[in-house]
């Protein structure tokens, strides 16, 4: 026997019976990958062919760097060892199909120096393989992680892989113990050739072509499973990270709200309303269940757990296949099934806070929140079906410009004795303006912490303005309540006075003005350099304009806002303000930085009741209480209300929640 051995053992009845294994095989493979992009291309158009040289970066570092695998060491560990051991090994099987295909077909490279350095690491890797498939075992039945969906699939899978291991590994070993080939380039299927020394040439004959009838017979087995079950994501997984959003995360896609008639489709109803990367994403779980691991709706017992969201839609449109791809040519009409609520509760909709824990804990990069708020934008637009809670903060938008439903007049009033220059007064001579947003121009504490901000850039030198009563809400709760009009009327509302004054630079103390002021609007036109307050002052600081010099006797615990966080990736700069600070002491709760958890408020959560479920914002308050103290620190008006909230709910009336603009505003006060 040697490498091309298989026309030893084939012959030519064997090789028409390969002939015919390969034809089913890799036909079932074509057949139903060409059914499943079928599907893919009912999905609504979406533009990922941009910026090729970021995308493949993106595959580099995610897909074959595996970067979150390793949030979880373990399971990346294993993960690893599967992903780069099937690399390896997967020549060795295109190379064996050859030989089947082709009976007598001599494979030199194999017989050469390379051949043996690539036979030598694909044996390594088999064993490797098989170690992590131990330690997947023990993962899935021992330890039992409770954030993984248990699934008998799975198990087949490990299975098959061992399988595919075992099998090269055993005919390899059969080679060598009959001296047809050399196994010192093979040491562990030398360890499968000492258990076969002694056995006479036909029965090694026959180990080894049982071994390489069930390695191929197994390997097209494997094939044709995958693309009906969660192990697609072999197939599609680096198309999902080749294609991932690359913009900004938070920022939501717009709505072409120009071009309206009587067939424009709102948001999301019927399966077909995602988009072709939409459906890709459902393609892709593995259902691992990272993304459920810290999501606030799942920890607090609420409908919305991110993986089975998806999991429900993608049944929905594996069961839908067969209708949609058979529907006529171009013009086909999509999907007549309604998702909600038959597939999807609305209560899973609405719970979302959209904290984005998912998207930032997925290897595969799926996104979640643009697919609910796009779903929630159907029920708002179409249907007029959404929580009774959030028509009064929608009137309030469309009525006084912010969901407090307090007058417009009236939101330049925290500012009065204060001698701030209004932008309209300000001649254009102002550096920065500061957009104050809605908490901080009507809420008790919001107001304290914009007067704070205002004193901090004073005390710096810094040239600021406001817009006053021309100032409205940045409209970020509304349009991730799905109501992207009244979003786009206040957007557009907004950029003509910030144009009209030319505002070039903004400071703002909301993470979620910051968030849409900076990422959101471009689209209408709003291009501003966007700084979040604690990053301004951070930079005060650094620069000397600004000294903390008084002590602030406070123990607390820093809660990072997400979408300070989470979503635009500023850890640093409240943390670096209170560490300044004399006399304080920070604690770091367990949950923080981008792993930090939601306080409830996200998503437009804040104008919604909380029914289901522990409510979120104790959930936190109980993680940030852990760290040993009950003052908690946060750098956004929606994570103070729910947090001191929290506190009150809990009975600990004395305790405070102050933001950090706040305490550096105390530590300068001389
Ligand atoms: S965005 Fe947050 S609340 Fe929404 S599904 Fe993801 S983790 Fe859960
Ligand atoms: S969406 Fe991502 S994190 Fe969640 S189960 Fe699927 S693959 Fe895992």
């Amino acid at each position: 026997m040697d490498h091309a051995t298989a026309s030893s053992f084939l012959g030519i009845s064997g090789v028409v019976w390969f002939w015919a294994l390969t034809v089913v095989g890799v036909g079932g493979v074509v057949f139903s990958l060409s059914r499943r992009f079928s599907l893919l291309r009912m999905g609504r158009a979406e533009d990922r062919f941009d910026r090729f040289g970021e995308r493949f970066k993106h595959v580099l570092v995610y897909a074959f760097g595996q970067k979150k695998m390793f949030d979880d060491p373990f399971a990346g560990l294993y993960h690893l060892l599967i992903f780069y051991g099937f690399l390896v090994v997967s020549i060795r099987t295109v190379t064996m199909v050859f030989e089947g295909l082709f009976a007598g077909l001599e494979l030199p490279l194999l017989d050469t120096g390379i051949g043996h350095a690539y036979l030598f690491s694909k044996d390594i890797f088999e064993a490797l393989v098989l170690l992590g498939l131990v330690f997947a075992v023990w993962r899935r039945g021992v330890q039992r992680k409770g954030r993984v969906i248990q699934s008998s699939g799975a198990w087949i899978v490990i299975g098959l892989i061992a399988i595919l291991m075992l099998t090269d590994l055993a005919s390899e070993g059969a080679r060598i113990a009959a001296g047809a080939i050399d196994g010192n380039y093979l040491p562990v299927s030398a360890l499968f050739a000492s258990l076969l020394a002694g056995f006479s040439g036909d029965v090694l004959q026959a180990v080894y072509s049982w071994t390489w009838w069930i390695h191929l017979f197994t390997l097209y087995v494997f094939a044709n499973e995958l693309p009906y079950s969660k192990h697609f994501h072999v197939y599609t997984s680096i198309f999902n990270v080749f294609f991932a959003k690359l913009d900004a995360p938070g920022k939501l896609p717009s709505m072409d709200l120009e071009n309206v008639d009587e067939n424009t489709r709102f948001g999301i109803s019927t399966i077909t309303d995602f988009t072709w990367k939409q459906m890709l994403d459902m393609y892709t779980c593995t259902e691992c269940g990272r993304c459920r691991e810290f999501c606030p709706t799942t920890l607090t017992d609420k409908p919305l757990q991110p993986v089975l969201f998806l999991k429900s839609v993608r049944n929905q449109l594996y069961k839908e296949q067969q209708e949609l791809i058979s529907s006529p040519g171009d013009g086909a009409p999509g999907s007549q099934h309604e998702l909600v609520p038959v597939v999807v509760d609305p209560e899973v909709i609405w719970a979302c806070t959209t904290c984005r824990w998912c998207e930032r804990a997925c290897p595969l990069d799926i996104s979640y929140v643009d697919k609910i708020v796009e779903m929630r934008q159907n029920l708002v637009l179409e249907k007029a079906e959404f929580p009774e809670e959030a028509q009064p903060a929608f009137r309030g938008y469309e009525v006084n410009g912010n969901p407090w439903q307090l007058p417009a007049e009236e939101r330049g009033k925290w500012a009065e004795g204060l001698d701030i220059p209004l932008a309209s007064e300000a001649g254009g001579d102002f550096e920065y303006l500061f957009f104050v947003g809605s908490p901080g121009s009507y809420d008790d504490h919001g107001k304290k912490v914009s007067r704070a901000l205002a004193k901090i850039l004073k005390a710096a030198g810094v040239k600021f303005a406001i817009l006053g009563p021309e100032e409205a809400s940045t409209g970020d709760a509304a349009r991730r309540l799905g109501n992207e009009y009244l979003f786009q009327t206040l957007a557009m509302q907004n950029v003509e006075v910030m144009n009209g004054y030319g505002v070039k630079k903004i400071v703002t103390n909301c993470p979620h003005a910051f968030n849409t002021l900076a990422h959101e609007y471009p689209d209408f036109n709003g291009n501003y350099e966007v700084v979040h307050g604690t990053q301004l002052v951070a930079d005060l600081v650094r620069q000397g304009r600004i000294e903390l010099t008084q002590a602030v006797d406070l123990d607390l615990a820093f809660h990072d806002p997400c979408y300070l966080g989470r979503t635009n990736g500023e850890y640093d700069a409240p943390r670096f303000l209170l560490n300044t600070i004399p006399g304080l002491k920070v604690r770091e709760a367990e949950l923080s930085r981008d792993r930090s958890m939601c306080c409830g408020a996200g998503g437009g959560r804040m104008w919604l009741e909380e029914d289901l479920g522990r409510r979120i914002n104790q959930l936190r308050f109980d993680q940030l209480r852990a760290t040993g103290t009950q003052e908690v620190a946060v750098a956004c008006p929606y994570c103070f209300s729910m947090l001191s909230d929290a506190q009150r709910e809990g009975g600990l009336e004395d305790a405070q929640t102050v933001d950090v603009i706040e305490l550096v505003a105390r530590a300068l006060e001389a």
